[in-house]
């Protein structure tokens, strides 16, 4: 009764667009944390790894697991630093561990020995971003360190941008010094083939970032990062959230609608029922700030036009219209004003559903050439 339908092929045209805008030297590592951004891991890392994505990242070791063990090929980073007691799993499963301290490393060194297996990892360096990371003034010692573990391996080298998105682009441009600096001081020791630190933001506006791979999340999921980026590749949307009217009510004034009697009904109207609520992550939608003044023009209109006691946030749209969601939204179920426009029960609705706070029990029915492809569906 509630299904969110994802186009594969649009994520394969957004990597495509990606992949012509980055010059051809250049990896791209596709990132699919937390569940692809709500679209399905495993669904969308097997489309990534057709198209030729050169390497994954998630956040937590679970998550890489989860991808391996449903076959993904391609190396997964795993952004979280390893805790030492990650090492095994790390290593039985051939995930690339973040390390961003000596007692990381010394773990890895010590199973890889014990395993009889070679250890690669990424070192992540504390920037700016104020998160993860080793500091810039311990990166010598841990250097040092690394030159005991002939069979542990720096494949690569990366940080965070905090502002790329921003229309301010100074402090990024500190971040990617900084960076190529402590880069340049790390090749004088040891050779590291890979150095990153673009994320979607950057690849559109920083070119100069790029280095030898770039992390793209958001425009593999055809969104931009923010207004302020410009938008040199063309995106395809490949999320939709439906659901249908599971039930029409008529209502006359006096009555109200949903918990805690929030609405009013003030002259009649007709109620539809959509099973999607708070639980779903229905409801939490992003603020989307005007990129230009004709945008706020345009969004302060909207909602001037529905101030008619609406809630303004949230709506659906059926047949082309945008009905607004009235009363408390509840745990599994909406309400949507449908007054005057003639629609019955088991009609489709369209809905705004934020991706990354979507629930994951909602079916996925994923499409290809139109078709439909696989069904996901969580128990
Ligand atoms: C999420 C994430 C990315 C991807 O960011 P987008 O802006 O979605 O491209 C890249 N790197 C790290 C470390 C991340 O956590």
């Amino acid at each position: 009764m509630r299904w969110i339908e994802i186009d594969l092929d649009a994520i394969t045209y957004n990597f495509s667009q990606i992949r012509q805008l980055v010059p051809e030297q250049v990896k791209i590592l596709s990132v699919v944390k937390a569940d692809a951004y709500g679209h399905g891991g495993v669904e969308i890392s097997k489309a990534l790894e057709e198209a030729g994505t050169d390497m994954f990242a998630v956040t937590t070791v679970e998550e890489g697991v989860e991808l391996v063990n449903h076959g993904i090929r391609q190396p997964i980073l795993v952004f979280a630093p390893m805790l030492p007691d990650q090492a095994e799993t790390i290593l039985e499963k051939g995930l690339v561990p973040t390390i961003d301290n000596v007692e990381s490393l010394d773990a890895l060194a010590d199973f890889s020995k014990k395993m009889g297996k070679e250890a690669r990892f990424h070192l992540k360096v504390e920037t700016g971003m104020g998160r993860t990371g080793i500091l810039p003034e311990e990166i010598s010692s841990f250097m040092e360190r690394l030159m005991e573990y002939p069979q542990v391996f720096m494949e690569g080298i990366y940080s965070h941008l905090a502002t790329a998105m921003m229309k301010d682009k100074s402090y990024s441009q500190k971040q990617l010094n900084l960076f190529l600096h402590i880069l340049k001081e790390i090749k004088k020791e040891k050779n590291v083939p890979l150095a990153h630190i673009a994320n979607s933001a950057a690849v559109l506006d920083m070119p100069e970032a790029y280095l030898n791979m770039v992390r793209v999340g958001t425009l593999l999921y055809g969104q931009y990062p923010s207004s302020h980026v410009a938008r040199r590749i063309d995106l395809k949307d490949p999320w939709q959230a439906k659901g249908r009217i599971i039930s029409v009510k008529k209502l006359t004034p006096g009555q109200s609608v949903g918990y805690g009697r929030d609405y009013m009904v003030r002259k009649p109207m007709e109620v539809g029922v959509v099973p999607i609520g708070y639980a779903d992550g229905f409801g939490v939608l992003p603020h989307t700030r005007p990129a230009k003044v004709y945008d706020l023009v345009k969004s302060t209109a909207k909602i001037f036009s529905h101030l008619a006691g609406a809630v303004l946030a949230n709506y659906m749209i059926c047949e082309e219209k945008r009905l607004p969601v009235v009363g408390r939204i509840g745990m599994q179920m909406s309400m949507i004003d449908i007054t005057g426009h003639k629609i019955k029960a088991g009609t489709e609705v369209k809905i705004p559903l934020r991706r990354t706070t979507s629930g994951a029990r909602i079916p996925r029915i994923f499409l290809k050439n139109g078709k439909i492809s696989h069904i996901r569906t969580l128990p």
